[in-house]
This record gives structure tokens, sequence and C-alpha cells, in this order.
């Protein structure tokens, strides 16, 4: 199989680094599946678990936001967090999903705080599945 270099980066710094057969994210457009000789491409993330496949093995991680950035050799992930399986606190993701369920039960739809509440269960939610809970 074909492989390509892959990194998931955050501002706090390098959470993979490695070749992959393929690289699968959720963007703002919708799923992308990435495989090597890619066409140059740069997207919007939104909060999601990217998958990085390699020898039948995936290795998920809990991003929340950025940007992917393609080249037919390299994938990029530009995220604002990004935390693999083993680093993820299920305690806390779990107290940050009940947190969220609670605001958005008490707010109102069309408030952001509803909004702000839903961003924060999507992003809970994603760390629990990551995570394997
Ligand atoms: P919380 O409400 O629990 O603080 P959050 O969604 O507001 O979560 P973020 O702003 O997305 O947190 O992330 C802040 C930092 O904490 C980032 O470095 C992120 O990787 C880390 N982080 C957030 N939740 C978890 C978790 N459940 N396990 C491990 N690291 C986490």
């Amino acid at each position: 199989m074909k492989t390509m270099q892959a990194n998931v980066v955050t501002p706090d710094g390098t959470v993979f680094d490695g070749d992959v057969e393929m690289v699968s994210v959720r963007a703002q457009s919708g799923e992308l599946g990435i495989l090597p000789g890619h066409i140059p491409l740069v997207a919007p993330l939104t909060v999601g678990a990217v998958r990085l496949k390699k020898d039948n093995k995936v290795q998920r991680v809990a991003v929340s936001g950025g940007f992917i950035e393609v080249r037919p050799d390299k994938v990029t992930i530009l995220a604002e967090t990004a935390e693999l399986p083993t680093d993820i606190d299920v305690a806390r993701a779990r107290a940050a999903k009940e947190r969220a369920e609670r605001r958005m039960a008490e707010a109102k739809q069309d408030e952001i705080d509803f909004k702000r509440a839903q961003l924060a269960l999507r992003k809970a939610i994603t760390r629990l599945e990551v995570a394997g809970k």
C-alpha cells in the first residue's frame, strides 16, 4: 500500500506524526477521505474524530476544529485541540457532556448559549467516542 506523511499539530505541539495509508476527517463540507496522491487542498474542519489508517490499524484522534492541508505526499492537520485516546480524561469528558446537556435544556434554541453548549456537547461526545466510551 502507498503511504503519505501525516501530522496532527495543535498550538501546544505535535500529537501525531507518521506514515499512513489513509486519513479521514470531518470537514465543514462533510466527511473527507484522503489517499496518497490526492490533489492539493485546504479545508476547514469541524469537531470530530480524525482517523489515520495503516496496516489495517486505525489511530483515532479527537479534534475540535482547525484546518486540513493536503499535498500529494503529505497531510497536515492544524487543530485547535487534539487528543489521542490515551490522553483523554474520560471523567472530564463525561462531566463536560452533562454540563452541556444541562445548559442546552436551560437555554432557548436560538440563543448563543444554546449554540455554545451544543458545540461543547459535540466535543465531549467526540472525546468519549475516540476514547471508546
Ligand atoms: P472542559 O469543559 O472539560 O474544559 P473543553 O471542551 O472546554 O473541555 P477545550 O477548550 O476544547 O476544552 O480544550 C482545552 C484543553 O484541554 C485542550 O488542550 C484540550 O486538548 C484539553 N482537553 C479538553 N477536554 C479534555 C479531556 N476530556 N481529556 C483530555 N484533554 C482534554
